[in-house]
């Protein structure tokens, strides 16, 4: 019997030893955060602990006068007798996989993460363990992606087609970490980017916190702008049928998301082109960090945790779900 450093609790993923929830769903006194997104990082908890690199963005989300305190990758703090350090997860700036040690005794919680590279965070780190709490948002061996550098490639030729035909090209995608990643990515010399106010907030805090990025507008800094062939404009998905988007007249909509990948999320997003960009792991990618852990014990949360649960047993694995399973619909834009 592997003793438990971590419970589930109606609250969230509970440590009782150091009396801290990790990424708790409700309101609790000791919050440990592993990135800002929403279903992670919910404002009204007593203190937040979390990696440095991604405090300003934690800030953002949570507030002024949220208790933030930051502990940059690999450093360790002792909480009540458990040694906790937060190490790169590769999903967005300042994820993190929490590490917690106890009396020999080693457990590691992913949060959400990517094993491809990303010029706007550090790279995911394989961290040996006893037992891996892994998220599985893509974990069915169809979800493959492409080289990110085909993906780029795709992007990149669709605009400058946008552009030698007089069209705007919208990319609809997550504006925390998505877009900056897409904004770092693309070719610059094609044309001017432009964004929504809630990717542009998010990518004054990316470069605040050392993350070059190439120079975005707003639209109204361009008032007497009337033609916007050509121009690169990156959106929230939610925004997909806000008026705000009216002004880009006949532009050509594509969205960015691992859910492109098939056909029939395409067809049912009602957007003309997908790419299939993602933030996560694919299959190839959770089986290759779940198998580096060398844990005895997986644990899976986050998505698609029944099939990779049973894959996992059949293949010589200790594996169990845990938490809600939360699918696509959570999750979609991510
Ligand atoms: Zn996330
Ligand atoms: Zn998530």
């Amino acid at each position: 019997m592997i003793p438990s450093l971590i419970q589930e609790t109606p609250a969230g993923l509970y440590c009782e030893i150091g009396d801290f929830y990790i990424d708790p769903s409700r309101r609790v006194p000791r919050a440990v955060v592993t990135h800002a997104h929403a279903d992670h990082a919910r404002p009204g908890s007593g203190k937040y602990l979390a990696a440095k690199e991604g405090q300003r963005i934690l800030r953002h989300r949570l507030g002024p006068s949220a208790d933030i305190e930051a502990l940059p990758y690999g450093v360790t703090k002792l909480v009540n007798g458990v040694t906790l350090s937060f190490h790169p997860a590769g999903h967005i700036l300042g994820s993190a996989q929490v590490r917690l040690e106890y009396r020999g005794e080693v457990w590691v919680v992913s949060g959400d993460y990517k094993t491809e590279p990303d010029t706007t965070c550090a790279a995911f780190e394989s961290v040996r363990c006893h037992t891996f709490i892994t998220e599985s948002t893509f974990g069915l061996p169809i979800y493959r992606w492409p080289a990110q550098e085909e993906i780029f490639a795709d992007i990149n030729r669709w605009w400058r087609q946008c552009r030698d035909v007089g069209q705007p090209g919208v990319l609809l995608a997550y504006s925390l970490g998505k877009a900056q990643r897409l904004i770092a990515g693309v070719d610059p010399t094609i044309g001017p980017i432009y964004c929504h106010a809630a990717v542009q907030q998010l990518n004054e805090e990316y470069r605040a916190s050392g993350i070059a990025l190439p120079k975005t507008w707003l639209p109204a800094q361009a008032p007497a702008r009337k033609d916007w062939g050509g121009v690169l404009i990156v959106t929230p998905p939610s925004t997909v049928h806000a008026t705000w988007l009216s002004r880009f007249r006949n532009a050509s909509v594509a969205m960015v998301s691992g859910w492109m990948l098939t056909r029939q999320t395409q067809k049912s997003r009602a957007v003309e082109i997908g790419f299939p960009l993602s933030d996560h792991a694919d299959w190839p990618g959770l089986l290759k960090a779940i198998d580096e852990t060398q844990a005895e014990q997986i644990l899976v949360t986050h998505g698609q945790t029944e099939p990779m649960v049973r894959w996992l047993n059949e293949n010589g694995k200790n594996a169990r779900a845990v938490g809600p399973n939360d699918s696509q619909s959570s999750a979609s834009f991510m």
